[in-house]
């Protein structure tokens, strides 16, 4: 075989092996659906969908350094700063069953964590899939508040959707920049939104 033409088969498995290892990230504001379609996606690939709200509000429930960290900004509807959440998921995806990838629902949310992440994952950053679930305004008011949680009350809602555009909007232009961001219209029934982002992620290799 050709000096090239061995060297471009490396190279292919070698991102190949990158894109197996890589996250998948759903961005989108609360009541686009990121919670349902990142889970169905993790049961499809065979991965973990990892949650960090999900997490604080275990950490919360248990009473420990991060939860009682994290406690006054979950009161009050704010984002937890940058540090305990990077800290985090450090830890997390260095476990075991993220070695084949693995679908981030909730981080990053802040251009600090986008960088954090990068850094973290290195040469596999560039494999990533990013999912930006788009749904218009009146509907995500609609959704959130017949949801019901505490949170999800009136000026609650207000205010985490306002920190949406403040503090995560921006990570929709971070991704787009590296070529990595998909669109996907979330304002159509559950399964047709699932069907489009598994097609996403399957073409990726
Ligand atoms: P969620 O269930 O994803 O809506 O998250 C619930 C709450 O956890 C949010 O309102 C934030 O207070 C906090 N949270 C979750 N993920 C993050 C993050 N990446 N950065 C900062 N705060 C977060």
């Amino acid at each position: 075989m050709a000096r090239e033409a061995r060297g471009s088969v490396a190279a292919g498995s070698l991102k190949h092996a990158a894109a197996s290892r890589a996250p998948v990230i759903f961005l989108g504001p609360a009541g686009a659906g990121k919670g349902t379609q990142a889970a169905r996606l993790a049961d499809r690939l065979g991965v973990p969908r990892i949650s960090t709200g999900d997490m604080l509000r275990d950490a919360l429930a248990a009473g420990n350094a991060v939860g009682r960290a994290a406690a006054p900004f979950l009161e009050r509807g704010d984002l937890v700063p940058d540090e305990i959440l990077i800290g985090m998921i450090r830890e997390r995806i260095a476990d075991p069953d993220c070695a084949k990838g693995y679908v981030l629902d909730g981080f990053p949310r802040t251009l600090p964590q986008a960088e954090a992440l990068e850094q973290m994952l290195g040469a596999v950053a560039s494999s990533c899939v990013v999912l930006n679930l788009e749904v218009p305004r009146d509907e995500l008011l609609r959704r959130l508040s017949g949801r019901g949680r505490d949170d999800d009350r009136g000026q609650a809602v207000e205010h985490r959707l306002q920190d949406y555009e403040d503090q995560t909007r921006p990570l929709v232009d971070f991704y787009e920049r590296r070529g990595r961001l998909h669109r996907v219209n979330g304002f159509r029934p559950m399964d047709a939104v699932s069907a489009d982002l598994q097609r996403i992620v399957e073409a990726r290799g």
